[in-house]
């Protein structure tokens, strides 16, 4: 823990230039409308325009642009297929460009960082809901153990440089995200995005059923993706003492209660089965969320009136060739 310090804040985000990294994403995005009305200098940059993974492009990038305030959420990403198939690549170039970004702030002394994690980051066998000390504590799960690893670096890089330097870097994790910008693919998608579009493709061409990955047991906490930007907001202002986070909203679901409430936002009227085929994955992971209460956060976007913005968003983008091209995966 540190003592807070004026440094570790910022007052206002008026005339402040703010880094948002992989502002097209579903976070990133979440961010720009997040800091839309806030009279900032917005700094984005789009793959082709600069290649987080290339060092000097980077340090050139910041060298010029000076920001003062970086959001860091730009990351190779995936479900558990991706990461188990490609876990060189996650690992490389995660750890590239969170090198990349994480170091350049300190060079070019921007006064302030928030650095995206994930709830895979903490051990498999963390006491329940999971604190922040957990970190570190045991085995990870080891279908995702490259990009884990690659997120704890990250990190330890916040505190290293904290430590070293004096500067002011804090990482969140957050719990399963969803919401607009998410994912749909029908094999690569996350829990909410994938139940969401069988739900809505099984009412439209008349199933009787609704099938979910899984016995239906295990538990999830939620966090609309505009719940997490609206947290980033707040760490990124507020007198951070500690350098992590956790951004939960304190509460799970068992996959059968999200299916259920997924189904009634969509308006399937039939019956919802499971396949034990697919794997159940981690059986709980709720994150202990006193510290980001303390600090003065608390989510607001309900799961009923979340899932029906992410269904919503799901129904303005279905007919867009992306998804019509997954529809036939
Ligand atoms: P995780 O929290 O990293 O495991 O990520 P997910 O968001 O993929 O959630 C996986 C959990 O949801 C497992 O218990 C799955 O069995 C269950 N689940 C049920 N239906 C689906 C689905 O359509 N897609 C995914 N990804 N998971 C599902």
């Amino acid at each position: 823990m540190r003592k807070a310090t004026a440094e570790s804040s910022v007052a206002s985000y008026a005339g402040r230039k703010i880094w948002i990294t992989g502002h097209r994403g579903m976070l990133g995005s979440a961010m720009v409308r997040s800091l839309a009305d806030e009279n900032a200098e917005l700094l984005l940059t789009s793959r082709a325009e600069l290649d987080l993974t290339d060092r000097l492009a980077v340090l050139a990038w910041m060298e010029k642009n000076r920001p003062e305030l970086i959001f860091h959420i730009g990351a190779k990403v995936g479900g558990i297929h991706a990461n188990s198939t490609l876990p060189a690549e996650f690992l490389y170039e995660n750890l590239a460009i969170q090198s990349n970004v994480i170091d350049g702030a300190h060079r070019f002394n921007v006064h302030k960082l928030v650095f995206v994690a994930s709830n895979c980051t903490y051990p498999t066998n963390a006491a329940q809901p999971i604190s922040e000390d957990a970190l570190l504590t045991g085995p990870l799960d080891p279908n995702i153990r490259a990009y884990a690893v690659g997120k704890i670096a990250g990190i330890e890089m916040c505190r290293a440089y904290n430590k070293q330097f004096g500067t002011n870097f804090v990482a969140v994790v957050p719990p399963n995200l969803y919401g607009p910008g998410d994912n749909y693919h029908p094999q690569h998608s996350h829990v909410v995005a994938g139940i969401l579009r069988r739900a809505h493709e099984a009412k439209h061409s008349g199933d009787a059923e609704l099938v979910v990955w899984g016995d239906g047991t295990p538990r999830r906490e939620l966090l609309h993706v505009d719940d997490l930007a609206s947290a980033m907001k707040h760490v990124m202002q507020a007198p951070t003492t500690h350098d992590l986070y956790n951004i939960g909203c304190g509460h799970d679901l068992s996959i059968a209660e999200i299916a259920m409430t997924i189904a009634d936002v969509v308006g399937f009227k039939g019956k919802v089965v499971y396949d034990s085929s697919k794997p159940n994955g981690t059986m709980r992971k709720l994150l202990d969320n006193k510290r980001i209460l303390a600090l003065g956060w608390k989510a607001k976007i309900g799961e009923k009136s979340g899932l029906s913005s992410a269904y919503q968003d799901f129904l303005d983008r279905y007919q867009t060739p992306q998804l019509r091209g997954y529809a036939q995966a």
